[in-house]
């Protein structure tokens, strides 16, 4: 699933390429309706917020994109290529296309819905006037596991599934621990890795979320093997610390850490049983265990 990064990736290519242009938009298998409301206009700007997209086309009208799991944009030069399998969208200049397979939402907004997407959004690591306080304050009262919280888009909007990983493994976090029994430092040390990692964390469109000293070839490009920590390494050792990393579904989608660097801190008062309850409790809720979220949780984090 594209991360934050890079739907702010394509944000900025976007506007780049095709904001204040006219558009010709299609729905080559007639399963987007809205490309007769927005063909023939001028694009003003990309919006990114999150994992979401706005393309404003002036006049109340949003273009909103949802990648989920599977989307993905192609653009090239025109003409445009012969249509491929299941395509969404198609649009074009008179000098550039861009194609879109597979998304989770393709639907056009007036201001006010998009709008009501961004209040129920938390703040962006890659949105420059972000403030990360208020689900910070939010996280140290909560009981659900930080693993579980990083992967909420109300608390923090970009971060999936390498990420939260990611930045709990560089914070030698254990995954399992209440929101509230971590300490205000190793949360706004979070975010700030977040901001950090998520900016400069493509290459080759790979997140890399490695230090080059803590890699078995740390000279040179990062390996494929080795971008990253925990993320789909079960089985295999730590770079850091040889012990084998683990594998759990948290939040609906598989946890991996090291059990060794992310081990529980000495003093944190988390009986093993209860911790296991919770952990239950997680998978079979979709990760959604505070009541009052679970509705708002469910529409924002897809
Ligand atoms: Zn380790």
């Amino acid at each position: 699933m594209p991360e934050g990064n890079e739907v702010h990736r394509y944000a900025k290519l976007h506007t780049a390429t095709f904001a204040g242009k006219t558009i010709c938009v299609e729905s080559p298998n007639g399963r987007f309706p809205g490309a007769a409301l927005l063909t023939g206009r001028k694009l003003k700007s990309v919006i990114a917020h999150g994992k979401h997209l706005a393309y404003d086309f002036g006049r109340d009208r949003k273009l909103h994109i949802h990648l989920g799991r599977f989307g993905d944009f192609i653009e090239g030069k025109m003409p445009f290529p012969e249509v491929k399998g299941v395509l969404r969208m198609r649009w074009s200049t008179a000098t550039d296309w861009l194609e879109l397979r597979g998304a989770t939402d393709i639907s056009v907004y007036s201001e006010a819905q998009w709008q009501a997407v961004e209040a129920r959004l938390g703040p962006d690591p890659l949105a420059p006037q972000a403030d990360p306080g208020p689900a910070i304050a939010y996280i140290r009262k909560a009981n659900t596991p930080i693993a579980a919280l990083l992967m909420d888009q109300t608390l923090f909007a970009g971060i999936g599934n390498i990420y939260r990983a990611e930045l709990l493994y560089r914070a030698r976090q254990d995954p399992f621990a209440s929101g509230k029994d971590v300490p205000e430092k190793t949360l706004n040390a979070l975010w700030r890795d977040a901001v950090t990692l998520m900016s400069g964390g493509m290459e080759d469109r790979r997140i890399v979320t490695t230090r080059a000293k803590d890699r078995p070839h740390p000279k040179g490009k990062a390996q494929p093997e080795e971008v990253h920590y925990v993320y789909r390494r079960h089985g295999q050792p730590c770079f850091v610390c040889g012990t084998t990393i683990q594998r759990k579904d948290l939040a609906g989608r598989t946890l991996y850490w090291c059990p060794t660097c992310q081990a529980p801190k000495p003093g944190s008062n988390k009986p093993k049983t209860g911790k296991e309850t919770v952990d239950r409790r997680t998978s079979e809720t979709n990760g959604r265990q505070t009541k009052g979220q679970q509705t708002k949780s469910r529409q924002t984090d897809r």
